[in-house]
């Protein structure tokens, strides 16, 4: 009998039409899914073959993953590892391959939509704006788990680029005087999407002045997606459009470079 293999696939960051064609065909076809509890909508777990094996990762350990994994794929199962958004993002997929890699078992992936760039398309935002931003920074603050030397947010704020940050809700007033030590300021544009794509989605926009007490006053506390950096400033956010220091900087001559960038990119 020819062994199965490990399938690690995005569901997307929560609506269930915002999976993969190929995503959704591997959740149709396997035979054992162990997916991440909570976090996948009904919807897309209600298309697995009714004689699928469904497990919730929410309380198994590596280990037993790993062995559940083995097993399955050892009797000839095709085994799908659902993750939310895209698996590559704080997956955790890299310890679990080089655990199949000891038992002798395949696997591949299909990428999904990362909550970071859902939150973006929730806020109509273009991450890469020239003359604003041409890099983005996907990142996350330290907390039980620590960040690598330079990677800490006042390091990584130096760049003045757009930054998307996950799992880093939990102290909103630590990570804001992080940004502002890094070299942001008061009237930098931030983002807050609690739930981004689900039916109770919140999506605060404002500075980093003034983000802290929304967060609070909407009592979001967890699975957030936070982004920083002005480019937000042209995503919709009228209010922040008129403010006396963007018409400012607007008036500075920021829209004939605009133009001159966008002719420049409709050459590429
Ligand atoms: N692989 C996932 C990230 C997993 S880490 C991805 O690509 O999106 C979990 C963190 O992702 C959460 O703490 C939150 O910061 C973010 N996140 C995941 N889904 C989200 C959603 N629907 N809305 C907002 N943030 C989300």
């Amino acid at each position: 009998m020819e062994a199965g293999k490990v399938t690690f696939a995005g569901a997307g960051p929560g609506a269930a039409d915002l999976i993969t064609v190929r995503g959704l065909n591997a959740v149709k076809e396997a035979d054992v899914i162990i997916y991440a509890g909570s976090l996948v909508d009904p919807a897309i777990m209600a298309e697995a073959r009714t004689d699928c094996e469904i497990s919730s990762s929410a309380g198994m350990d590596l280990g037993v993953m790993v062995e559940a994994m083995t097993e399955a794929c050892r009797a000839g199962k095709t085994v799908l590892r659902l993750h939310t958004g895209d698996p590559s993002i704080y997956g955790a997929i890299a310890e679990q391959m080089s655990e199949l890699d000891k038992n002798d078992i395949e696997y591949d992936v299909i990428p999904g939509v990362s909550s970071a760039v859902a939150a973006a398309g929730v806020m109509n935002a273009e991450l890469t704006m020239a003359g604003l931003s041409q890099t983005v920074i996907f990142t996350r603050r330290a907390g039980r788990t620590p960040v690598p030397k330079g990677q800490d947010i006042v390091s990584l704020s130096k760049h003045n680029a757009t930054m998307c940050i996950f799992l880093s809700i939990g102290d909103m007033e630590g990570l804001v005087a992080d940004l502002l030590e890094g070299g942001f300021t008061n009237e930098t544009c931030i983002g807050v999407v609690y739930r981004a794509t689900w039916d109770d989605e919140i999506v605060l926009e404002g500075t980093l002045a003034d983000i802290c007490p929304k967060v609070k006053e909407a009592g979001i506390t967890k699975h957030a997606m936070i982004i920083v950096g002005d480019v937000l400033r042209r995503a919709g956010n009228y209010s922040l459009l008129y403010n006396a220091h963007f018409s400012h900087g607007y008036r500075d001559g920021t829209s004939k470079k605009r133009k001159k960038a966008a002719a420049e990119q409709a050459k590429d």
